[in-house]
């Protein structure tokens, strides 16, 4: 059997925090394997402008920056293999991970940077509709012609929603925001910009009931719960529904081998990127619950192929 040869470094994941550690791992000589999915980029190529990543003081759009940051990455040896890893196995050094082909990847070093996804409500008919009028992307699926000039709601109290309604609302004739209490968790920046336009209004105390529609025709209203009185209302104009109540982290591969907190974030040493195993590193969203920030995450990034590089040259 010709076994797979024993990489220095592995990097799971092609966001920033993949990518930033592809780079710092190619400049010190590890000559890294980068392993993405079918989009590579993460979560910032489905971002639009991106107005808080330090040195583009107008601006950039996220597919831009992570273009960039694959070419940075490239530059300095950086080998990417799109697969779909399927398996891990962290019990031994070197590590394997095995992909949905059966095809197997050996390293020294694991760096996760899987990142985090959307959270669905749950219910039956957002799964039904999603990508027929149900989306938890505004800036993949806002500038749709289904949505123009459509009235638009928007499930979810925190930044993301506020961000989202304000998007949509250049888009549709309104967006409504429903959100389960009475009060937003977005932060006081985020929730004026989204009271100050006219477009949006919100209705406060409400669960989603029932998505209406089907998949001919899209999403033709919206049905809410008061989860004060119980009152049901239907909105039969409401077109589209943006589901903006969070993200989860990409961890199922590692159950049972990692450590994770209750919400399944991988837990790192604190002020490290170390995991539970000596070897393995996880950086970007896929550990970090509370600032989920592209910036944070490229810092991460670089702390896991320092670290990366330390573990190698100590482990000899
Ligand atoms: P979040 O802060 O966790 O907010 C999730 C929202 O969805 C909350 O309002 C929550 O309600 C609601 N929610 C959760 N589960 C729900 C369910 N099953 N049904 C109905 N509603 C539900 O998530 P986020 O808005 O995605 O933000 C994540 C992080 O990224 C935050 O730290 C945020 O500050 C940051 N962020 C920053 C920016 C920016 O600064 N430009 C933009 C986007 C995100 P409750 O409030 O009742 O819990």
């Amino acid at each position: 059997m010709s076994s797979a040869p024993v990489e220095k470094v592995i990097i799971l994941g092609s966001g920033p925090a993949g990518l930033t550690a592809a780079i710092y791992a190619g400049r010190a000589d590890l000559s890294p394997v980068l392993i993405h999915g079918s989009v590579p980029g993460g979560q910032l190529t489905i971002t639009t402008d991106v107005e808080n990543y330090p040195g583009f003081p107008d601006g950039i759009m996220g597919p831009e920056l992570m273009e960039a940051m694959e070419k940075q990455a490239a530059r300095f040896g950086t080998r990417f293999h799109r697969s779909f890893v399927t398996n891990v196995d962290l019990s031994k050094r070197p590590f394997t991970l095995t992909d949905s082909e059966g095809q197997s990847y050996l390293c020294d070093a694991l760096i996760i940077s899987t990142g985090a996804e959307a959270r669905w409500i749950g219910i039956e008919s957002e799964q039904h509709l999603n990508g027929y009028g149900v989306s938890a992307c505004a800036t993949c699926d806002g500038p749709l012609p289904a949505f123009r000039n459509q009235h638009i709601a928007v499930i979810g109290g925190g930044d993301t929603a506020m961000e989202e309604a304000n998007f949509l609302a250049k888009f549709g004739s309104k967006v409504t925001v429903v959100h389960r209490r009475d009060a937003l968790r977005a932060s006081k920046i985020m929730q004026q910009k989204a009271f100050d336009n006219p477009k949006i209004d919100f209705a406060w105390d409400s669960a989603v009931d029932e998505i209406i529609g089907s998949r001919e025709g899209g999403v033709t209203g919206l049905r809410l719960k008061n989860l004060k009185t119980g009152e049901l209302t239907t909105h039969d104009d409401i077109r589209g529904v943006f589901v903006a109540i969070g993200h989860k982290p990409n961890t199922e591969l590692f159950a049972g081998q990692l450590e994770m907190d209750e919400n399944r974030y991988l837990v790192t040493k604190p002020g490290t990127t170390q995991t539970s195993i000596a070897g393995v590193f996880a950086a970007g969203d896929v550990q970090d619950h509370v600032y989920r920030q592209a910036v944070t995450a490229a810092g991460t990034g670089c702390m896991a192929a320092i670290e990366a590089e330390r573990f190698l040259e100590s482990a000899g």
